[in-house]
C-alpha cells in the first residue's frame, strides 16, 4: 500500500494537508497492451494520470478492469466492422489487492475486489489506478461479467458497471483507508453515482435519512465534474424503472428527494452537474457549447491537452532532448522549438514517416512512398466525425492529385458495436478506396484495421498532414491533432474543438471553412474549402516549398505542443477546479 501512503508535495498542496483527488472514470488508456479504453476520453484521462505522476500530484484513479477490453476490429472485403473480444490477463501485469467490497445491485451483494496499476513519472512519483473487478467465484455468473467488456451489452449491463464504479470505487477508496480526499473528479457522467455514495455517507453522519440543502453542498464541496460532448448519445440516461430495479427502492428515493424525480429519465450528467462544485468543458468552445445545454449552472472551460513524452515519436524525442533538455520535465519549453533549425525537424519526422510505412508494410503489405503527401485521418468512427467529407466530390479530388501533386491517405478508427452509421461509414471510406486505386494512380486510400494506441503512436507521427472535419459544435475537444503537432505534423480541420485555439491559419496549419458559430451541416461549403486549401495551399507548399512546409512543422510544435499538453492542463485545473475554496462561493453566487 506504500502507493497510497506516500507525501506529495506540489504548490498548494503541502505534505501537511496531503489531501487527495480521486479521478473517476469508466475507461482509462494506462498502457498500450492494456485494451481499457475506447477513444479519446480514456487516451486523456490516461495521459492525465502520466502528467500527475510526472508532476508529483497527489492524485488515485479508479476505473473498471474490463477483462475483455473494448473490442478487436477486423474489416471485411467490403468493410464491415467485424468485433472480437480483446482478452487480457490482469494477473500478469497488475497488483492484486487484499480485501473485498460489496456493492448492492438489484437487491444483492456482489462481491468487488480491486488491482492496482501504479503510473510512475519522471521522478519515480506513483499514481495508482484501482480497477475493480466482480470475476469473483462468489458471485454468481452474470455478475462474474460485470467488469468484463467497456461500453458492452445494454442499458442494463452498463447501469450496473456505473453502480459499480460510483459505489464501489467509494467503498474502495475508504477500506484503502484512503483519507482526505479534497476532489473527486468525474470525468464524465458514468461516474456519477459516486455523488450518491457521498451523500449517503453524508445522511450516516448526521444519522438521517432524507437530505437537506446542507447535505447536498458537503457533497457539492468535494466533487467536479468534466462533460466532454455536447453529443446526446453522449449522455447517459436511464429509464426509472430500471433504476429502481438496479439501484433499489432506498438508493431511488434518495434520487428523487434530491430533485431528479421530475424528469422522465435519470441523467448522469444531470446528477453530476448537480453535485459538483465546478463543472468544465474541455476547450474554451464547448464550454459555451454546454453552458447553452446546460444554462442553470455556470460551466467553465480547461482546454484538453496530451502527454508529452507518451506521443513524442523516437526521433522527436531524440531532437527534443538534444535541443530543448527540459521539455520533458516541463512542456512550456517546447516554446523554443522556434530554435530549432528546420533541417532537424524535417530529418526527424523523415524517420518517423519511415517507420509508420514499415508498419503499414509489415500489417498490409503495401509499400506507400516517402515523397507523397501523406493525409492521416484515425479517431472514433462516429458519424458527427464525417470521415469521408475529403470524397464529398471525388472527381474535383481526382483533379487535384492529377495537378496539384498526388495524395496517400490512411485511415483508422472503430465504430462503437451499436453504431450502424459509423460502420457504414467505415464501408464507405473502404469501397471508396477500391475505387480509386482501380482508377487512379495519383490517390492511395488505405483504412488500418484495429486503431489503438499503439497503432496511433505511428500515425499522428508519420504523416504530414493531419485532416479532421468535424460537424461544428460536435467535436467538444479532439486530441489527435494535438498528437501530430508535437511530432511537428501540422493539421487542416474545421474550426471546432481545441482548433479554434489552436489554428494560426498558414503558420501551425490550415482551417477548413470559417469560424461561424452557426451550426448544421455545412458539409457542402466545408468540403469546397477543403478543396481549395489542399489544392492552393498545401500540396504546393508540400511539393514545391518544403522549406515554408518544414517552418509551418516547427511553428506546430513551438505554439501548439508548448500549450495542448497535459502538463498545462493540470496546472490549470490545479489554479481553477483543484483548490475548492474560491469555486465553491462562486458557484453558490450564481445558484
Ligand atoms: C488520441 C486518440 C483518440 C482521440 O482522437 P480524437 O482526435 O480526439 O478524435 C482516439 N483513439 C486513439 C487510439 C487515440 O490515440
Amino acid at each position: 500500500m506504500d502507493c497510497i501512503l506516500r507525501c506529495y508535495h506540489f504548490g498548494m498542496m503541502t505534505e501537511r494537508s496531503a489531501s487527495k483527488i480521486a479521478y473517476f472514470s469508466m475507461e482509462i488508456a494506462i498502457d498500450p497492451a492494456i485494451p481499457t479504453y475506447g477513444g479519446g476520453l480514456g487516451i486523456l484521462a490516461g495521459d492525465i494520470l502520466r502528467s500527475a505522476a510526472d508532476l508529483e500530484l497527489p492524485m488515485v484513479a479508479v476505473t473498471l478492469v474490463q477483462r475483455k477490453g473494448y473490442f478487436r476490429q477486423h474489416l471485411g472485403p467490403a468493410g464491415n466492422q467485424i468485433e472480437e473480444p480483446d482478452p487480457w490477463f490482469p494477473d500478469s501485469v497488475l497488483q492484486s489487492l487484499e480485501g473485498t467490497v460489496t456493492v448492492r445491485i438489484e437487491d444483492r451483494d456482489v462481491l468487488v475486489r480491486a488491482w492496482c496499476y501504479n503510473i510512475r513519472g519522471m521522478s519515480g512519483s506513483v499514481v495508482p489506478v484501482y480497477l475493480l473487478d466482480t470475476d469473483l467465484p462468489e458471485n454468481s455468473d452474470w455478475d462474474r461479467t460485470l467488469t468484463d467488456t467497456l461500453y458492452g451489452g445494454d442499458q442494463h449491463y452498463r447501469i450496473c458497471q456505473e453502480t459499480l464504479l460510483g459505489f464501489g470505487g467509494i467503498s474502495l477508496l475508504h477500506n484503502l483507508g484512503l483519507k482526505h480526499v479534497s476532489s473527486y473528479h468525474m470525468n464524465e457522467g458514468h461516474a456519477a453515482f459516486l455523488t450518491l455514495a457521498l451523500l449517503e455517507e453524508q445522511l450516516k453522519l448526521r444519522g438521517y435519512t432524507v437530505p437537506v440543502e446542507a447535505d447536498v453542498e458537503a457533497v457539492r464541496r468535494r466533487c467536479l465534474f468534466t462533460t466532454h460532448t455536447p453529443v446526446q448519445a453522449g449522455h447517459d440516461r436511464f429509464p426509472w424503472n430500471l433504476v429502481r430495479q438496479v439501484l433499489g427502492e432506498g438508493r431511488t428515493a434518495l434520487l428523487q428527494q434530491c430533485g431528479f424525480g421530475v424528469e422522465g429519465v435519470l441523467n448522469m450528467t444531470h446528477i453530476a452537474i448537480h453535485f459538483s462544485r465546478y463543472v468544465n468543458g474541455v476547450a474554451m468552445r464547448h464550454g459555451e457549447v454546454s453552458q447553452d445545454m446546460f444554462p442553470h449552472f455556470p460551466i467553465h472551460a480547461i482546454t484538453n491537452g496530451v502527454h508529452a513524452a507518451t506521443w513524442a515519436s523516437p526521433p522527436f524525442q531524440e531532437l527534443f532532448d538534444r535541443e530543448i533538455p527540459e521539455w520533458r520535465r516541463d512542456n512550456a519549453y517546447m516554446r523554443y522549438a522556434v530554435g530549432i533549425p528546420c533541417e532537424e525537424i524535417r530529418k526527424a519526422h523523415d524517420h518517423a514517416k519511415a517507420a509508420l510505412f514499415k508498419e503499414v508494410h509489415r500489417r498490409t503489405g503495401v509499400s506507400l512512398d516517402e515523397s507523397v503527401l501523406t493525409i492521416g485521418f484515425a479517431r472514433r468512427a462516429a458519424t458527427y466525425k464525417r470521415a469521408d467529407l475529403l470524397f464529398k466530390d471525388i472527381e474535383r479530388l481526382k483533379a487535384i492529385a492529377k495537378s496539384a501533386g498526388p495524395l496517400q491517405i490512411l485511415y483508422g478508427g472503430k465504430a462503437h458495436p451499436h453504431d450502424v452509421g459509423g460502420k457504414a461509414l467505415i464501408q464507405r471510406v473502404i469501397q471508396i478506396a477500391a475505387e480509386l486505386r482501380d482508377d487512379i494512380d495519383d490517390i492511395r486510400v488505405i483504412y488500418l484495421e484495429n486503431y489503438n494506441m499503439a497503432l496511433a503512436k505511428f500515425i499522428i507521427s508519420g504523416v504530414d498532414l493531419w485532416l479532421n472535419t468535424p460537424q461544428r459544435p460536435q467535436e467538444a475537444s479532439g486530441t489527435s491533432g494535438m498528437k501530430a503537432a508535437l511530432n511537428g505534423v501540422p493539421s487542416l480541420s474545421v474550426l471546432d474543438g481545441w482548433w479554434v485555439e489552436g489554428c494560426v491559419e498558414g503558420i501551425t496549419g490550415w482551417a477548413i471553412g470559417y469560424d461561424s458559430k452557426i451550426s448544421g451541416d455545412d458539409s457542402a461549403a466545408e468540403s469546397v474549402s477543403l478543396y481549395e486549401k489542399l489544392e492552393r495551399q498545401i500540396i504546393p507548399m508540400f511539393y514545391r516549398a518544403p522549406e515554408a512546409y518544414a517552418e509551418v512543422m516547427r511553428s506546430a510544435i513551438a505554439l501548439n505542443a508548448s500549450f495542448f499538453n497535459t502538463h498545462r492542463m493540470l496546472h490549470q485545473y490545479i489554479a481553477n477546479a483543484y483548490s475548492p475554496k474560491t469555486l465553491i462561493q462562486k458557484a453558490q453566487e450564481v445558484r
